[in-house]
C-alpha cells in the first residue's frame, strides 16, 4: 500500500516537481493527492484518509502558520510536514513547537531526503499518539485515566456554563472488592475490572467520558442533563447490569457497587469540590448498605468534617490509651458450658460516650494505628484472663481480632507472641479470630505465620465465615481450628432458605474439614434451635450473653467457680 501524502500547495510547478523527485527516488511508494487552497485541503482531510499532510505556508485563503493550526483543528492524528520558501529557523521552531512534525524547505534536498522525512514524520506522530494515549488513558481498561478525566470535567464545566445545562458526576467504586483482589488474587481481580468497564461503557451514551480514577474507583461525567431523574436512571442502570455475575476465566464471582452524585452547577462550581462531593455521597451509600447510589446533599459534609475530627480524636485515644475490652462469652449450647470469651474493643470517649469498633477499628487500619491498637487489645485480654485463673474461675480460652490488615505483614508472628508471653498467660489460652480474606491472599504465607502460632497453642478460628471467598480447597491447606458462622446467616436462618442452606453448607464443610463450628449473633430461641438442629453446638449472641466490662463477665462462670455470690440466669 502506498503511503498516501495530502499535498496543499497552490504553486504547481512545486507540487509537480516534488511529486517528481519523490517518484524517482521512491518509484510507486508514495501516492499524492494535491489541494491548491487549504479549505480544499481540508475537505480533502474530511474526505479520504491520508498517512502525512504536506502543507505550503503562502496559501490563497491562508497565511503563515494559520494553515497548520486550522488542520489540527480539523485533525488531531495526521502528521504535518510544512513546506517553506523561507529558509526561517525561528518560523520552523514555532512550527514544530505547534505540533507539526517537519518544517522542509523547498528546493533543498533530493528525493531521498525527503522521502525519509516523511517516513520519519509518520513515526513520530506515531510514537507521539502513542505517549499521549499513555499519558491520558488507563492501560487495564482502556477507560480515560485521572489526567484526562479532569481535562474532560473542566471542559464539561465551561460548556455546561456556556450552554446552562447540567453536569452530572458519578463517583463509583466496588463493594468489597478488596476481599475479591485479597482472596482470589491481583490477576483475577484486573480480569474484573476491565469486565466492570465494558459494563460502564454500555451503559452511558456516547458522548460521556467514564474514567477509572484508581483501583476500583471509576467516575462518569454525563452532560447535557436536564433533570434529576435523568441521572436517577443511570445510576440505576449502573447498578443493574452489575447484577449478573461476572465470568472470569477461573470463576464467576458477583460484584456490585455504590455511587455517588454531584450536580453542577447544583453541588458546586470547581471541578474539584464537584469530585470531593461525589466521593462523599458514595463513602454514604456504601456506608449505608452498598449496592446503592447517593446525591450529595450538604449534611453528607458534615459527616465528613466529623471524620477528621475523628480521626484527631482516634490518634489521641492511642496514645492516652481510652480503650477498654468488653467480653461475650462463647458457649456449647448444648452441655451448657462456657468455652471462651471474645474480647471487643470499645473507645471511651470522655465527651461523644463509647464509639463503636465499627467506627474506629478502619479508620485505625487506615491511619496505620492498628499494630499499636492490637499489641494493647492482646496484652490487655491476656492479662484480663491470666486474672481470671488466679482468682479461681475455670479456664476459658480468650478470643482475640486481628485486623486482616495486619495478619499479612512481616513478622505478626512474633509481634504476637510477644505480647502473649509477656502477659504470663499460657497461650493455649489465646485464640485468634481472622477474617478469611487475610488468609486467602497467600496460603503457604498464611500457613507459615499460622504454624508459629499453633505450635505454642494457640488456636485459630475464621471470623465471618461465608462472606469472603474461600473455596474448600484453600481452606484444606490451611492449619485452622474453627469456623464461625457470621452472624448475617444466622440473622436470616428461619427466614431466609438460602441463609439456611449455607448455615448447613458450612457446618458439613467444618465436619469434613475436622474443624470445630460456631455460630454468632444468636437473639433467639428459634435461631439456637435451628442450629442445634443443623449439628452446631457452639455459639455466642445476645440470647446467651452481650458483651460486658471484665468486671461482669464472672457471671459467666459456673456456679462452683464462681467467687460472687450473685445469681445470673443465662439462657439456653
Ligand atoms: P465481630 O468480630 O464479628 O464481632 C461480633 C460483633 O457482633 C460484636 O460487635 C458483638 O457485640 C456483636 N454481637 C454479638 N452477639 C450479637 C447478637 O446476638 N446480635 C447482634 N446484633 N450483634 C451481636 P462489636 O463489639 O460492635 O464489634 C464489631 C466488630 O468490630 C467486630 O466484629 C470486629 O470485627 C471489630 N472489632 C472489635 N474489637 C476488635 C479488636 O480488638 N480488634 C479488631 N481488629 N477488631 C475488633
Ligand atoms: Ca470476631
Ligand atoms: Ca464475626
Amino acid at each position: 500500500m502506498p503511503i498516501k501524502i495530502l499535498l496543499i500547495e497552490d504553486n504547481l510547478g512545486d507540487s509537480r516537481l516534488l511529486e517528481e523527485l519523490l517518484n524517482t527516488a521512491y518509484p510507486r511508494k508514495y501516492q499524492i493527492n494535491s489541494a491548491c487552497t487549504l479549505s480544499d485541503g481540508l475537505n480533502c482531510l474530511g474526505a479520504e484518509e491520508f498517512n502525512v499532510v504536506m502543507t505550503d505556508l503562502t496559501l490563497p485563503d491562508s497565511n503563515g502558520i494559520q494553515a497548520v493550526l486550522k488542520i489540527q483543528e480539523h485533525t488531531q492524528s495526521i502528521p504535518i510536514i510544512v513546506l517553506s520558501g523561507l529558509d526561517n529557523n525561528e518560523l520552523a521552531l514555532q512550527i514544530v513547537k505547534l505540533g507539526a512534525q517537519d518544517f522542509l524547505i523547498k528546493g533543498q534536498g533530493d528525493g531521498y531526503l525527503i522521502g525519509r522525512a516523511i517516513d520519519y514524520a509518520i513515526e513520530r506522530k506515531l510514537h507521539e499518539q502513542k505517549l499521549n494515549y499513555l499519558a491520558s488513558y488507563d492501560s487495564l481498561t482502556g477507560l480515560a485515566n485521572r489526567t484526562l478525566f479532569w481535562d474532560r470535567l473542566g471542559r464539561a464545566l465551561i460548556r455546561a456554563k456556556r450552554n446552562k445545562t447540567l453536569v452530572a458526576l458519578l463517583v463509583i467504586d466496588l463493594d468489597r472488592f478488596k476481599t475479591i483482589n485479597d482472596t482470589l488474587g491481583h490477576n483475577v481481580g484486573d480480569e474484573l475490572l476491565v469486565q466492570v468497564a465494558h459494563r460502564f461503557e454500555h451503559s452511558v451514551r456516547d458522548g460521556d467520558t467514564i474514567a477509572r480514577l484508581g483501583g476500583d474507583e471509576f467516575a462518569i461525567i454525563i452532560e447535557d442533563v436536564v433533570v434529576h431523574t435523568d441521572v436517577e436512571k443511570v445510576a440505576d442502570k449502573i447498578l443493574n447490569i452489575m447484577k449478573s455475575p461476572f465470568g472470569l476465566t477461573t470463576q464467576e464471582v458477583y460484584a456490585s457497587s455504590s455511587i455517588g452524585v454531584s450536580l453542577y452547577p447544583t453541588d458546586e462550581l470547581k471541578a474539584e469540590e464537584l469530585l470531593k462531593y461525589a466521593d462523599a455521597a458514595m463513602y454514604c451509600a456504601k456506608k449505608s448498605g452498598q449496592n446503592s447510589y447517593r446525591f450529595y446533599a450538604a449534611d453528607i459534609n458534615q459527616n465528613l468534617l466529623t471524620e477528621l475530627d475523628l480521626e484527631a480524636k482516634l490518634r489521641r485515644a492511642v496514645i492516652k490509651q481510652d480503650f477498654m475490652l468488653y467480653y461475650q462469652p462463647k458457649f456449647n449450647i448444648v452441655t451448657q458450658e462456657l468455652i471462651g470469651a471474645e474480647a471487643l474493643m470499645r473507645w471511651n470517649h470522655a465527651k461523644d460516650g463509647m464509639i463503636s469498633p465499627v467506627v474506629f477499628i478502619p479508620l485505625a487500619e487506615k491511619l496505620g494505628l492498628i499494630d499499636v491498637i492490637t499489641d494493647w487489645v492482646i496484652k490487655e485480654a491476656c492479662k484480663q484472663n491470666r486474672l481470671w485463673q488466679l482468682e479461681g474461675y475455670q479456664p476459658i480460652r480468650v478470643a482475640i481480632n486481628v485486623s486482616p490488615k495486619q495478619f499479612n505483614q512481616k513478622g505478626i508472628a512474633k509481634r504476637i507472641l510477644d505480647q502473649i508471653v509477656a502477659s504470663n498467660l499460657s497461650p493455649e489460652y489465646v485464640e485468634l479470630e481472622i477474617t478469611e480474606g487475610a488468609l486467602m491472599k497467600d496460603a503457604i504465607k498464611s500457613n507459615e505465620v499460622l504454624n508459629e502460632l499453633k505450635n505454642k497453642g494457640i488456636q485459630i478460628s475464621i471470623d465471618d465465615f461465608g462472606t469472603g471467598y474461600s473455596s474448600l480447597s484453600y481452606l484444606q491447606k490451611l492449619d485452622l481450628d474453627i469456623l464461625k458462622i457470621d452472624q448475617s446467616f444466622v440473622k436470616d436462618i428461619l427466614d431466609d432458605a438460602d441463609d439456611a442452606e449455607i448455615v448447613s453448607a458450612i457446618i458439613a464443610m467444618a465436619k469434613s474439614l475436622k474443624l470445630d463450628v460456631i455460630a454468632e449473633g444468636v437473639e433467639t430461641q428459634a435461631q439456637k434451635n435451628c442450629l442445634v438442629a443443623k449439628g452446631c453446638i457452639n455459639a455466642q449472641g445476645y440470647l446467651f450473653g452481650k458483651p460486658v466490662p471484665a468486671e461482669e463477665f464472672p457471671q459467666f462462670f459456673v456456679k462452683k467457680h464462681r467467687c460472687q455470690d450473685k445469681e445470673f440466669v443465662v439462657q439456653f
